[in-house]
């Protein structure tokens, strides 16, 4: 059988061709540029090393406290834990540079095909797809025979242009990582930050993510405001100059991110996994596990399915996958709405981070990626807790014109 391509492989693609290597499947990986390091905070959710069976010397650092800094500077410091405390109570803190590298020669290792080449063209026929790609080292144009394609070429992807769709409409994250004196480092032994207010992003949220040595500082916003990105970012960096100070800027990394799911990731041969298939989620711009989930979800159906990868076998992927996470994307979408569309609600938002019940259910369904039923004397408490903020914020402006700070 002719091998399967896996356009792409950063955490997506490399995730994909492991599973499908380890099925005997044979699989080639195209990757544009191996020594590209994707722009990244690194969060990853603990799950993702059990689940995916990666060594934790991929962690930087371990994180187990939260701070939440409203647009008035109130600030809420929240425990990293979730419903059922354990001691997988963490965010795991990665560079990608080490992350990406050790997954894809995790495939290569279990037999994927590694080729340096950026995609060029696809040729669908019956039979299969005649791939045309340029090689990195001499630029000389290759064609190679594949049963099906799995884009997972990232929020810019030439797989989905080749397939004729749309751009996703895209938000740009920028930031920098910046190497601190020890002293300035303590700050964020075991802490993460997360800041909301219009002037680091509208209608986002800016962060500081600790690694071992360093800090990558940078916010996130929507196509509306991408222009003015660098213009956050110093605002962000004003904001908490007193903790950068004596810092040294060692990297400035920016890229898009998609603010929406594909209405289709399955097609005749083809099918999109990770930001290729615009499966970021909208309050945290999470993508790195669900790259590695849907690239895993992906291979299992062609690994199910091969010789057969007609548009009935690969749909099955993209029902499987909306009928595990459809509800937890449209909660997210709405709540990235509500928490972030203006610096009021960014206000009621950090107070909905006091209430412990929303602490602890967040963290349970971030770090173990579980939905765990709530109890109604919780739903109870989180409703009122929500109702109590939102009028706290909006009636007194309107009565005295001044913004409400608790
Ligand atoms: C600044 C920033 C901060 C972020 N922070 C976090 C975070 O803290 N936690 C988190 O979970 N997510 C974060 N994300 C999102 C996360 O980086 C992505 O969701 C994730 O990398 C998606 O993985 P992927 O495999 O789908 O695509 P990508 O990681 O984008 O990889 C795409 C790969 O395809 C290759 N490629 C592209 N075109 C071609 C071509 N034509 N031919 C061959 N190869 C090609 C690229 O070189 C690349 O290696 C952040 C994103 C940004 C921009």
């Amino acid at each position: 059988m002719e091998p399967v391509l896996v356009v792409g492989a950063s955490v997506g693609g490399a995730t994909a061709a492991d599973t499908l290597a380890r099925a005997g499947v044979p699989v080639v990986m195209l990757e544009r540029d191996t020594s590209y390091v994707k722009p990244c905070g690194g969060a990853v959710p603990p799950v993702a090393f059990t689940e995916f069976d990666l060594p934790e010397t991929l962690i930087s650092r371990k994180v187990h406290h939260a701070l939440v800094h409203s647009p008035s500077e109130r600030v809420v410091e929240i425990e990293v834990a979730g419903v059922h405390r354990s001691d997988q109570d963490y965010i795991a803190m990665c560079c990608r540079e080490e992350f990406d590298c050790y997954i894809r020669q995790r495939a290569v290792q279990h037999g994927a095909t590694l080729i340096e080449g950026q995609l060029i063209d696809l040729a669908f026929d019956k039979e299969g797809v005649t791939v045309t790609y340029r090689e990195r080292f001499g630029g000389a144009r290759q064609e190679l025979r594949a049963v099906a394609v799995i884009g997972a070429d990232g929020a810019y992807s030439t797989t989905a242009k080749l397939l004729g769709l749309p751009n996703l409409p895209r938000c740009i994250a920028i930031q920098q990582r910046i190497r601190l004196p020890a002293s300035k480092m303590a700050r964020w032994e075991d802490t993460a930050d997360l800041y909301l207010g219009p002037e680091v992003s509208p209608d986002l949220y800016a962060w500081a993510f600790p690694k071992s040595d360093h800090v990558a500082v940078g916010i996130g916003t929507g196509p509306s405001h991408s222009k003015r990105a660098r213009e956050l970012l110093a605002n962000l960096k004003r904001r908490i100059s007193r903790d950068l100070e004596g810092g040294e800027v060692i990297l400035e990394e920016a890229h898009a991110l998609p603010m929406e799911p594909r209405e289709h990731m399955a097609f005749e041969r083809a099918m999109l996994i990770g930001d290729a298939a615009g499966l970021v989620v909208h309050t945290s711009g999470e993508g790195i596990y669900w790259a590695m989930k849907s690239g895993k979800m992906a291979a299992e159906t062609l690994i199910a399915s091969l010789p057969d990868a007609s548009l009935a076998a690969l749909r099955r992927y993209e029902r499987r996958w909306w009928k595990t996470y459809g509800t937890m994307y449209r909660f997210l979408v709405w709540l990235q709405k509500w928490g972030y569309g203006n610096a009021r609600q960014m206000e009621v938002f950090t107070d909905m981070c006091r209430n412990l019940d929303v602490q602890r259910l967040t963290f349970e369904s971030y770090m173990h990626k579980s939905m765990t039923p709530v109890p109604w004397l919780a739903q109870l408490r989180m409703t009122a807790d929500i109702i109590a903020a939102q009028v706290r914020h909006y009636l007194p402006r309107r009565r005295t014109g001044q913004p409400a700070v608790a």
